[in-house]
């Protein structure tokens, strides 16, 4: 007969079992998602294992995962047909926590516990206790294992206080390689529909939630009545179109839209796919997409923004704003990596280097992406500006090592056209030799720019000048100060010297400054508390006068958005 064996746990498993047991984790059904991504670690293994050791007898041609609900029974068991344990991997990989820094959670979670039980919970979440997450929802949690290639099956069982069962089962003689983990789910939780784990459609909702995108089927046991007869059919409830694992060719266009309307709830197609695979010590793979159309909430500063994190095909996190800046919030898609844990919190994630070098390498590819489509795709990249780029121009200020390459991209009204952008390069193409600036103008509007009286004298000299209106303009163009050695300047700024090496304008008759004194000093005592100082200038042509900020003066939109702001 089977000898059935009682353990203790080992002494930091029982204390995070004993908290977790105890815990109100406000989103306990991320139990499923733990024991999904385990299992579908236990079928990568066997298909892995069934490649190097050609003498393992397994099929690996139906691999999946299945859930099956007892309702009466009030139990739901997860079962894999993957690499399974021995009695000895059960003992060791189930009754002990390897994790490094479980001493350190444990001790945070008493902590958090003395003060509030639901932020135990939320440490609990970040820290991910895997298998152990299996006891927020179950009284009693068993699992019948077999591993490829034995024949011994294995039954452990525990209620999840201190000890826990082990035993060499004869009793299941057609248990198959793999794992069942079976759960007998807490009573309370029947009454809470949200979260009745053994309603189907529950199940259907978190596995779409967490676990679209594994690749193996996950396939969940319905019952069907018809004509008073029941019957049982397996249905698979996961997507499992990982496409950023797919190679980019094996993809339809049509596929990589329907994906990105499935992540990005947008009714419109994408501008523009990217898709990323890095390989080496710290893989991933992203596919990213360039929405065409800004979404309401762009300026919120709440909105939610950020790519989904997925860790090896399983959702970690919507909203990871780690992973890309504030000035490019509007892309959209996934981040699937290798090598972090399927545990990693916001917090982890904020100050991860391995991070932090993929957060770069993205934003390469999506500036890249959007010089590309300059070139290749101008119509494209027109309505990409003009949904995005006030918010892409945030970057000059955000991310001062890309301001090359944002200024590369980027396109902006002038004097030259009156509906066409220009970019930067164009501006300088068409400036005459010996233009040290770029000149510009900042205002509400187009129409107020250009009827400025700062204008005149440019327009005569047929000197083109940016015109910038956003208020974001203002920031930058400050900080940004060059582009190709060329200076950014306004016109509405101090002494601006018509510098354009351009001899014959300057031949005209010079006045006698002084015998303008007596006027300039009445104008000043006249409007000494509106100006600093009045000046002779020769930039204007039509209008008698204009106000001129100095260099260093806060410029008049960020007056008006510091009013604005209540300052
Ligand atoms: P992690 O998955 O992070 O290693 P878990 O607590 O989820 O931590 O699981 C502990 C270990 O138990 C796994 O690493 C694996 O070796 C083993 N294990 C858990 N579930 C299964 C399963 N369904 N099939 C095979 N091994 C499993
Ligand atoms: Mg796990």
């Amino acid at each position: 007969t089977a000898q059935i064996e009682t353990h203790e746990f080992q002494a930091e498993a029982r204390q995070l079992l004993q908290l977790m047991v105890h815990s109100i984790y406000s989103n306990k059904d991320i139990f499923l998602r733990e024991l999904i991504s385990n299992a579908s670690d236990a079928l990568d293994k066997l298909r892995l294992e069934s490649f190097r050791d050609k003498s393992l007898d397994v099929d690996i041609d139906d691999l999946h995962i299945d859930l099956e609900v007892d309702r009466v029974a009030r139990t739901l068991t997860i079962r894999d047909n993957g690499i399974g344990m021995s009695r000895d991997e059960v003992v060791g990989l189930i009754g002990t926590i390897a994790k490094s820094g479980t001493g350190e959670l444990i001790k945070k979670l008493r902590e958090a516990k003395n003060a509030d039980g639901a932020a135990a919970g939320e440490l609990i979440g970040q820290f991910g206790v895997g298998f152990y997450s299996a006891f927020m929802v179950a009284d009693t949690v068993t699992l019948l294992t077999r591993k490829a290639g034995q024949t011994e099956v294995t039954r452990w069982s525990s209620d999840g206080s201190g000890t826990y069962t082990v035993e060499t089962v004869t009793d299941e003689p057609d248990f198959g390689v793999g794992t069942a983990v079976t759960l007998k789910l807490k009573p309370e939780d029947a009454e809470d529909q949200l979260h009745d784990y053994t309603s189907e459609s529950v199940l259907r909702e978190i596995v779409r939630r967490y676990s679209d995108f594994v690749t193996w089927p996950i396939r969940l046991r319905t019952e069907k009545t018809k004509d008073g007869k029941t019957t049982h059919e397996w249905e698979t409830i996961n997507s499992r179109k990982a496409l950023w694992a797919r190679p980019k060719d094996e993809v339809s266009e049509e596929e990589y839209r329907e994906f990105y309307k499935h992540i990005s709830h947008d009714w419109l197609d994408p501008l523009r796919t990217i898709s990323v695979k890095v390989e080496g010590t710290f893989e991933y793979q992203a596919l990213l997409f360039l929405p065409s159309r800004a979404p309401m909430d762009l300026y919120y500063r709440d909105a939610k923004r950020g790519v989904q994190l997925y860790v090896k095909r399983v959702f970690i996190m919507d909203n990871c704003e780690a992973l890309i800046p504030d000035y490019l919030r509007f892309v959209k898609g996934v981040v699937d990596a290798a090598d972090l844990s399927l545990n990693v919190s916001r917090e982890i994630l904020q100050q991860d280097r391995h991070i932090q070098l993929m957060r770069r390498r993205l934003v390469k590819k999506v500036l890249g992406a959007v010089k590309e489509m300059m070139t290749d795709d101008r119509v494209r990249y027109d309505t990409f500006w003009r949904e995005f780029g006030r918010v892409v121009k945030e970057g000059l200020v955000e991310d001062p090592d890309n301001r090359k390459a944002i200024l590369d991209i980027a396109s902006f009204a002038s004097t030259h056209s009156a509906d066409d952008l220009t970019t930067l390069r164009d501006y300088l193409d068409r400036a005459k030799d010996g233009q040290e600036h770029i000149y510009y103008l900042t205002g509400a509007s187009r129409s107020v720019v250009e009827n400025s009286p700062h204008m005149e004298a440019f327009r005569a000299k047929g000197l083109e000048v940016l015109i910038l209106t956003d208020p974001i303009d203002e920031f930058w163009v400050e900080q940004v100060g060059e582009y190709e050695g060329k200076k950014f300047t306004s016109i509405a700024k101090g002494q601006v010297d018509l510098d354009t090496g351009d001899e014959e304008s300057d031949s005209e008759e010079k006045v006698d400054e002084s015998s303008f004194d007596k006027l300039r000093e009445w104008l000043k005592t006249t409007l000494s508390d509106h100006v600093k100082e009045v000046r002779l200038s020769n930039r204007l042509t039509t209008s008698p006068a204009c106000l001129v900020g100095d260099t260093h003066d806060i410029p008049p939109a960020l007056v008006k958005m510091y009013q604005q702001a209540g300052q």
